[in-house]
């Protein structure tokens, strides 16, 4: 055993990534003491602008966009208590297929080893115990979020790995339910065409292939909180219309697949920190 703090780093894409997917956790692990690192790949350029300006409409200002978004993650950094965060400021590469793909500076235009030899210095500096990402997928596409995995995946090679690795994901199961409850709450939901449903049914896992379901109700709070600092965002206006109790009843369980393990600790399991502690 080391004087060094247990260590969670979450890596993700955008700025709102980290409340959306893990906000639960880190809230959760920080409350119990746990030392929390979070790494924004993105400046978030590409989001909405101030009164939902889409990026590519006239007064969509990329550079005011990614300021905002950087105030926005600051203030989501002290709800979720995150003890460091860490910005790569790589400039955000759109949604799949969008001309600021091949822009100069997009993340998805970074060489995996550039941006995993900076992340394998974090790693290096923080020494995580355990180590959040996304899928191989970036969970539903998005190439940054792709991105980010892979730098991620590459990092942990470079580096005397942490012992225990997760992708973020959602059980099928809650993924219905999430329909059913946005179309309750009366967004344009129409029924997805057959390719769509197609791609759709490959996001998230059966519930029997998740290995670790943490149970963050009691911090759904600060999940709800830390969300609502990335209001600007036309995609998490819909979870803070459901209001705080709702969000907790349907947000509370974040899960994820153990991709990497030296503790022996059994799964399915309840805890990120399952056998370090
Ligand atoms: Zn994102």
């Amino acid at each position: 055993m080391t004087d060094r703090p247990l260590t969670l780093m979450a890596v993700h894409a955008h700025p709102d990534d980290e409340a959306t997917g893990t906000g639960g956790v880190l809230a959760r692990y920080a409350a119990e003491g746990i030392r929390t690192v979070l790494v924004t790949c993105t400046d978030g350029r590409c989001g909405d602008g101030p009164e939902g300006v889409k990026p590519g409409d006239p007064g969509h200002d990329p550079a005011a966009v990614a300021l905002m978004r950087r105030q926005e993650l600051a203030v989501s950094c002290d709800v979720l208590k995150i003890s460091h965060l860490e910005t790569l400021d790589y400039a955000d590469s759109g949604m799949m297929g969008w001309a600021s793909n091949d822009a100069p500076g997009a993340f998805w235009q970074t060489p995996v080893e550039e941006g995993a030899a900076r992340l394998a210095d974090l790693m290096r500096h923080y020494r995580p115990d355990v180590v959040v990402t996304y899928d191989e997928n970036g969970f539903y596409g998005h190439p940054d979020h792709i991105q980010a995995h892979r730098i991620t995946m590459a990092a942990l090679e470079m580096t005397e790995p942490a012992p225990k690795v997760y992708w973020t994901t959602m059980p099928r199961s809650g993924l219905r339910r999430f329909g059913e409850i946005m179309r309750e709450f009366g967004e344009d939901m129409p029924e997805p065409d057959p390719a769509e449903a197609a791609a759709m049914a490959e996001i998230g896992l059966p519930d029997d292939e998740i290995t670790t379901w943490v149970d963050t109700t009691a911090f759904s709070g600060q999940k709800f909180d830390a969300l609502a600092a990335h209001a600007s965002q036309g995609e998490n206006i819909f979870f803070l219309k459901m209001g705080k109790e709702r969000f907790g009843e349907l947000m509370g369980m974040e899960t994820f697949v153990r991709v990497r393990d030296t503790t022996g600790a059994a799964v399915p399991e309840n805890d990120l920190f399952a056998g370090l502690r």
